[in-house]
């Protein structure tokens, strides 16, 4: 089954050599405070500030989920409250999870800004130009992106933002369970002006162990092992935009042109907004039942709609690990469908 579901989606194929060689070798019953197992942690660190390109000042932890990172947000930065300026359901569950947190209290302005960069539920993405808007329409709140499906996939302008995080099993290629925090000297700065030590996953316990490579608690090791070694083979951020951003416009053209004339079209209307990494494709009910049934018995998993699209769309991941023979086998079964 070749999958194109964006999230938990494709794993690099080398991963279960990886795996194996990890279980082999012994790394992953290795005690996480062992000098050979803080040796895979800092390679890895390394290896996502040198493959990202991140500001050298800033900070990273790993941790389990994205769900995870956007508690952390709420307890140990936001002091009184969050905005969540979104447009899809993953910044609405972000909201929901963060107001129990942190009940809104409309007098204040908001502590922290929170944007999902890439909503994965129907195929939009927050341009950088957007986010610049927000650091000057919020210039003392710090500004928090969710980037669970774009980063690894295509490049940002970090300073733009303090907190940035991603789960691993959408453009890392890994399977799920762990995922990456990064962090500004000035997110930090914010941690210990309020000085939440309440929690196991507070920010400050994090960045504490993770100055030692090491983590509060026992971390997902065969994940971190994994996340070093995908990070050895990837090409530099740069590259791995151009890839994603290439096909992404083949993927728009596709349904734009080629597939003119099927019961199918592309969700988003304003190219502006169209996500580089997940396109979301719209249909009626019935053709999107059955287009997916007949993929699925042709080898394609093509990923169901989310929240509100849930039975009106289906969605392409455009990840790094899928490859291009991939997308043209799914190009030319859903040609298919043109009258
Ligand atoms: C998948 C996804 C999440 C959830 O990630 P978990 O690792 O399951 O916590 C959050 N935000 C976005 C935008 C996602 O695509």
């Amino acid at each position: 089954m070749t999958t194109f579901y964006p999230g938990p989606s494709k794993v690099y194929p080398q991963v279960a050599d990886w795996a194996a060689e990890a279980c082999r070798s012994g790394i992953v019953s290795m005690n996480h405070r062992s000098p050979e197992f803080m040796t895979v942690t800092e390679s890895a660190i390394r290896g996502l500030h040198e493959k990202l390109v991140l500001p050298a000042d800033y900070h990273i932890a790993l941790v389990s989920s994205a769900t995870e990172c956007w508690e952390i947000v709420a307890q140990s930065l936001t002091e009184q409250h969050s905005f969540h300026p979104y447009r899809g359901a993953f910044g609405q569950k972000w909201m929901d999870y963060a107001q129990r947190i942190k009940p809104v209290s409309d007098a204040q302005r908001p502590d922290v800004v929170c944007v999902v960069q890439n909503e994965t539920s129907n195929g939009t993405q927050v341009s950088m130009a957007a986010l610049a808007q927000y650091r000057q329409d919020y210039p003392d709140a710090i500004i928090a992106v969710d980037a669970v499906s774009s980063m690894a996939g295509i490049t940002f302008n970090w300073p733009l933002a303090d907190v940035w995080f991603a789960s691993v099993q959408k453009c890392f290629g890994l399977p799920a369970g762990l995922a990456v925090l990064i962090y500004s000297p000035r997110a930090l700065a914010r941690a210990e002006a309020i000085g939440d030590r309440n929690h196991y996953n507070s920010l400050l316990f994090l960045h504490e162990n993770f100055s030692k490579f090491q983590t509060p608690y026992t971390p997902n090791g065969l994940g971190i092992y994994l996340l070093d070694q995908v990070l050895k083979q990837v090409p530099p951020i740069a590259e791995v935009d151009a890839v994603t951003k290439r096909r992404a416009a083949n993927w728009y053209a596709f349904f734009e042109q080629d597939m003119a004339g099927s019961p199918f079209s592309l969700l988003i209307a304003d190219a502006e907004q169209r996500s580089d990494t997940v396109i979301a494709v719209t249909g009626s009910e019935a053709d999107i039942k059955a287009v997916k049934t007949a993929a699925k018995q042709a080898g394609l998993l093509l990923g169901n709609g989310y929240g509100d699209w849930k039975n009106t769309t289906f969605r392409i991941a455009n990840f790094p690990a899928i490859s291009e023979e991939e997308m043209d086998l799914l190009k030319r079964f859903l040609m298919g469908y043109v009258r």
